[in-house]
């Protein structure tokens, strides 16, 4: 086995980036970032104070009253050096990810493809969507012209489990459009963040303010909203704080994307190539350790494909090899935290108790070469049946339900009715009709056929229904309307 080398395996107490400068946190906040495979802490997190956040905020206002002047075509050459600039750094930034949240360098090199997806895509709308529309003679005389403009500061408030990639749902796409951005990496992981943050400011030339960092929970996050100044927010965590951030903007007369959490489910029929959809299955539930919005979290399967579909799934995931994402060979990575472990445990003893049968369980998983690290087995418990709280709330960790059905329509009843979560769902079958049945009445913003994870590409919106979003534009490509009003000219000469 080899390990890949970290780059440092601390990272110091993490600064403020604000007004283009960095900034020492006064707070006496002060949280610790770890890396979870180790359970070693690997940075300290000031939060923080309101004058901070005001300060990174008015910075980003006064930003954007020059920003906005930045002929579109001069603000886009910013996207390309920035593209230039994850590029060069990607190794090393992926190895920052694997670091602080835990998931494999694989998988940590997949989020910065997407990643530098999202700027490439900010780019070309800039050439296209961000052109307004233009009718002459819509009277004798009378000419209308539609110009989308920018408004002003958003914040970009983010979850653990992506740290790179979900900022960039947005970031790029706000600041080609000549919008400012205060940016709030997740408080577990704003490492990756930070390191980026400082090849920014080290190499890409953007004038003062127009990207800020800051760090912080609750508070920070509710002063961001809160603030004369910032025109939106945009969210990406779980269902009760999405909720509560869309609330609160509301109130303040805000803009918001909120993205919440999800109980995705993954559907099989008896005609669906088992062997042939295995490792598709098995990384839909298992990948990122079970921790991402769009993971298998219930597997329904239909009819006769019981017994088969378990004991293929179960072996198959079994097998995976869990470790240090650095470490060459490995499949599956720690849970993020000890809390996130803790959790995690508590929904398994709770799904046991109420009589599910485990195929598989990963809570004894001891890893010689890192003792201390968060880390959980790949889990599977059968016989869950809906009402059990295991298959209707969110675990986010590496354990599959198994939730056998009679047939399709109650499949996807259980789907609609059984959570009111509706971020994915996904189908393995060879039958056109039932993919058909599944696609058009399944409530989920996302859905997958014979694909375990229904991840959309940056110029298609992410989707998102039900407690799993609230809002009305999405992220990626459809950032683009909720970054820009539209201002109608009539004019007659
Ligand atoms: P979280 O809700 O705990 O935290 C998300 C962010 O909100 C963090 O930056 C945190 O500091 C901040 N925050 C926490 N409490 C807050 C409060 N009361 N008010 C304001 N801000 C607050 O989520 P998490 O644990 O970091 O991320 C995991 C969750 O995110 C899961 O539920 C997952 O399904 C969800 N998620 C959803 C999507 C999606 O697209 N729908 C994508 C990724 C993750």
């Amino acid at each position: 086995m080899q390990t890949i080398a970290e780059p440092r395996n601390h990272y110091g107490r993490l600064k403020l980036l604000i007004g283009g400068a960095w900034v020492d946190s006064v707070s006496q906040d002060v949280r610790e970032a770890f890396n979870p495979a180790k359970g070693e802490v690997i940075a300290k997190v000031p939060f923080s104070v309101a004058e901070e956040t005001d300060m990174a905020v008015e910075s980003a206002q006064a930003a954007f009253e020059k920003w906005r002047e930045v002929p579109i075509l001069d603000r886009v050459k910013y996207l390309f050096k920035l593209k230039e600039l994850v590029e060069r750094h990607s190794e090393e930034l992926a190895i920052i990810n694997t670091q602080n949240h835990g998931k494999t360098i694989e998988e940590s090199r997949g989020d910065l493809k997407r990643t530098l997806e999202n700027i490439e895509v900010a780019i070309g709308v800039s050439y296209t969507l961000a052109k307004g529309i233009t009718l002459d003679q819509v009277s004798p005389g009378i000419d209308v012209t539609t110009a989308k403009e920018p408004l002003g500061v958003f914040s970009i408030v983010c979850p653990f489990n992506f740290p790179l990639m979900i900022p960039f749902w947005f970031l790029p796409y706000a600041i080609v459009l000549g919008d400012t951005v205060v940016v709030k990496p997740s408080e577990i992981t704003p490492v990756p963040m930070q390191r980026l943050g400082e090849l920014i400011q080290a190499e890409l030339g953007l004038p003062p303010g127009v990207f800020n960092l800051v760090h912080g929970g609750r508070d920070v996050v509710e002063r961001l909203i809160a603030h004369r100044h910032v025109k939106g927010v945009t969210f990406v965590g779980s269902t009760p704080v999405a909720r509560q951030v869309y609330k609160l903007a509301g109130e303040h007369g805000k803009r918001a994307i909120s993205n919440g959490g999800a109980k995705n489910t993954v559907l099989v029929m008896p005609d669906a190539d088992l062997d042939a959809s295995m490792p598709n299955m098995v990384a839909s539930f298992f990948g990122n350790a079970g921790q991402r919005c769009l993971a298998g979290a219930n597997l329904v399967s239909v009819g006769s494909v019981h017994d088969s579909l378990l004991r293929k799934f179960t072996s198959a995931a079994s097998a995976l090899k869990v470790g240090y994402g650095l470490d060459t060979g490995t499949q599956m990575g720690p849970l993020v935290s000890s809390a996130a472990k803790r959790r995690v445990t508590e929904y398994v003893e709770s799904g046991l108790d109420e009589g599910a049968k485990p195929a598989a369980d990963g809570r004894s998983l001891k890893l010689l070469e890192y003792p201390n690290g968060f880390y959980l087995g790949p889990t599977i418990l059968d016989q869950v049946h809906p009402d059990m709280r295991i298959a209707k709330e969110e675990i986010f960790g590496p354990v599959a339900g198994v939730v056998p059905a009679e047939t399709l329509d109650q499949a996807i009843e259980m789907i609609n009715n059984g959570t009111n979560f509706g971020n994915a769902a996904c189908i393995y079958t060879s039958s056109g009709k039932s993919a058909r049945e599944f696609k058009r009445r399944v409530d989920a913003g996302n859905i997958g056929i014979n694909i375990g994870v229904a991840a959309p590409s940056a110029y298609l919106p992410f989707g998102g229904r039900r407690d799993s979003f609230y809002g009305v534009l999405h992220a990626q490509i459809d950032s683009v309307d909720f970054f820009t009003d539209k201002k109608v000219t009539i004019s007659k000469w």
